[in-house]
């Protein structure tokens, strides 16, 4: 993938996130505050403007870091930090490579779920983005470490989340809104988790 592959992952990214950004609300007003669809339209559509911007030559790297700036910028609410600081880690981790493999990649990815689980303290269990990013890690190197390209990598990655984001529906959430719920937050899915299924299938979109 070069810079202008992952420039478009995030304009694929940034169309899933609007098309669906009602279902997320819907899902955040039943266990938060009703407003993750809007937050990250908003802060995908400031991603997007900050690649406009960027130097025709640039990095996968910087693109990375530059749509993560943007995010945190411009999304309220606990996801923006969140997603802002999982772009900028992988924009970082990949460095100044112009073409990064499938391994490197993965790298990027798994760093990216370090930052999150720094940054908000959540593990797998405690129903959020973490379920199903984790999830989609797991599943990619998975696949990576079986021999499968960027492609193959990339849809399981995005399988790996869905079925991560499914398994938030029964859990009780430990952390963020959904957490002053109780066991009431219990039979939903969480909006997070859903959203990080949609930045997956945005780049099994455009690897695809
Ligand atoms: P807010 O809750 O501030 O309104 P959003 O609605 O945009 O922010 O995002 C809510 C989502 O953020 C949750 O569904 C959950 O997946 C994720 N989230 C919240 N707190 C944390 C945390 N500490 N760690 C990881 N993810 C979190
Ligand atoms: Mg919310
Ligand atoms: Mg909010």
């Amino acid at each position: 993938m070069n810079a202008s592959d992952f420039a478009a992952w995030i304009r694929r990214a940034a169309e899933l996130v609007t098309a669906d950004a009602e279902r997320l609300t819907a899902l955040d007003a039943a266990i938060g505050d009703g407003d993750h669809g809007l937050n990250l339209a908003r802060g995908f559509g400031a991603a997007v403007t900050a690649l406009d911007g960027l130097p025709a030559g640039t990095t996968p790297g910087k693109v990375l870091i530059g749509a993560g700036r943007a995010i945190v910028s411009k999304t309220g609410g606990a996801s923006g930090p969140l997603y802002g600081t999982a772009l900028r880690r992988a924009g970082k981790t990949l460095g100044d490579a112009a073409e990064p493999d499938a391994a490197a990649l993965g790298t990027a990815l798994r760093a990216a779920l370090d930052g999150v689980r720094e940054l908000g303290g959540a593990g797998e269990g405690d129903k959020t983005m973490v379920d199903a990013l984790a999830a989609a890690v797991t599943a990619y190197e998975t696949a990576v470490d079986g021999g499968a390209g960027l492609p193959a990598a990339a849809r399981a990655a995005a399988t790996g989340a869905a079925e991560g984001a499914e398994a938030t529906v029964p859990m009780v959430a430990r952390k963020g809104r959904a957490s002053y719920l109780g066991p009431r937050s219990a039979g939903h899915l969480d909006p997070g988790a859903a959203s990080t299924v949609l930045l997956l299938r945005a780049l099994a979109d455009v690897t695809g």
